[in-house]
């Protein structure tokens, strides 16, 4: 009889390690959500992440970069960085 119970317990217990799994694809999946919050820096390439980097709109679009000098750089001549 104790067994019994132990074995039903046991597939329980299983179940929940299932269930944690599940969450765990969750976490991942909306970590695939927070790097699509990257941008790249028309600048210098480098990959910004759009709530820390420094917004510029130019032609209703909003460009993203890591300082201030490469948005200066940018805001100067932003033809010579925007590919058309
Ligand atoms: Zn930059």
């Amino acid at each position: 009889m104790k067994k019994i119970l132990f074995i039903v317990l046991l597939s329980g217990f299983s179940q929940i390690t299932k269930a944690q799994s599940a969450k765990e694809k969750v976490k991942v999946l909306s970590t695939d959500t927070v790097k699509k919050v990257l941008e790249i820096d028309p600048v210098c390439k480098m990959k910004v992440k759009t709530e820390k980097a420094i917004q510029f709109i130019y032609d209703k679009k909003t460009y993203y970069f890591c300082s201030e000098s490469c948005k200066k750089a940018f805001s100067a001549t932003p033809e010579k960085y925007i590919k058309k």
